[in-house]
């Protein structure tokens, strides 16, 4: 199925986020992680794509299919480009195809500052043109509500990302964020932009102080004073350090279904404990 047309009028769609384990643990260690995830049956999983390029590394593929074939849970793709040539990117889609994956989110991925990028898809967008061209494969984007890291200004930001739908991209997963005034206000940029397709509120659940350091350094995500106390009051707490970033997480997803937010993506960490306790939070409102 593809996903775009799980977007229907007054619905919110409700999806996770998975990402393959690190080459020092085996595969089945994710799959644990979605047995658990399976069980909240979310519209749908992803599943991410290391920035590497490299055809040796199926563990998306991999992943994405026993999603599809064991749970017959819908399952999306991440697909890079920065570091892969139009043959890399013919033998991932190949591979994809063969395996019964319809759904891929491109994405230019982050430069690395020890690896020289390939030049065939400077941009997501090229990747999503590219994409498209092949006709059997349903296409998502990324979007960034605090603007993404490399632009040179929000306009521009906007301006590109109406590049990247018009190649393309019937639907967009969003950038984590914390503040949630900061996706309104995207949204309704997109909207003045043209971008009509729906968009995901991309939510993180931080559970703890690493991974918050972590994070924010990454994405430069905003913090509300409410999300700096709460982790200044809990940070030697663990137990109630994920507590408070559970609750955090449904306080902005309530705020989110009530402003008719189109799809909310949890990046659900590859915990399945983490992930229910915010679907029983939120299951009624969907
Ligand atoms: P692009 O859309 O290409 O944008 C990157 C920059 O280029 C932006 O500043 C944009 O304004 C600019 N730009 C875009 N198009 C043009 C154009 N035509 N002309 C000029 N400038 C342009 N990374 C991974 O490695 N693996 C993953 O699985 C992964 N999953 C992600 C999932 C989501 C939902 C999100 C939000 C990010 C994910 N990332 C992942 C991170 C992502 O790869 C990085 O944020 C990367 O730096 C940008 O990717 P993009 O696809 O948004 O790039």
């Amino acid at each position: 199925m593809k996903i775009k047309d799980l977007y229907t009028p007054g619905r919110t769609v409700f999806s996770l986020e998975v990402f393959p384990p690190n080459k020092n643990f085996p595969i089945e260690t994710v799959y644990d992680a979605i047995e658990g995830l399976a069980a909240i049956n979310p519209a749908y999983i992803s599943v991410t794509y290391g920035a590497g390029g490299n055809r040796a590394n199926r563990s998306t593929c991999e992943i994405a299919s026993h999603i599809k074939k064991k749970y017959g849970i819908e399952a999306m793709a991440h697909l890079t480009c920065i570091n892969s040539t139009r043959d890399d990117v013919d033998f991932m889609l190949d591979d994809f195809a063969a395996n019964g994956i319809e759904n891929i989110l491109a994405l230019r991925g982050d430069n690395k500052p020890d690896e020289e990028p390939k030049n065939d898809f400077p941009h997501a967008s090229d990747l999503t043109a590219y994409i498209a061209s092949k006709g059997n494969f349903d296409i998502a984007g990324a979007c960034y509500p605090e603007t993404h890291v490399d632009a040179e200004s929000a306009e521009e930001d906007i301006k590109n990302l109406k590049i990247k739908v018009d190649a393309g991209a019937s639907h967009l997963v969003s950038q984590l964020f914390f503040d949630n005034s900061c996706y309104y206000d995207f949204e309704k940029r997109a909207r003045a932009a043209g971008i009509d397709v729906p968009i995901a509120a991309g939510i993180m659940p931080v559970t703890n102080k690493k991974q918050i350091e972590r994070m924010v350094t990454l994405c430069g995500a905003s913090l509300p004073s409410k999300f700096v106390k709460m982790m200044q009051k809990y940070e030697n707490d663990p137990e109630a350090l994920r507590s408070a970033g559970i609750a955090y997480a449904i306080d902005q997803i309530v705020d989110l279904i009530s402003n008719d937010v189109q799809g909310i993506h949890l990046y659900a960490m590859n915990n399945p404990a983490v992930a229910s306790r915010i679907y029983n939070g939120i299951k009624d409102l969907l």
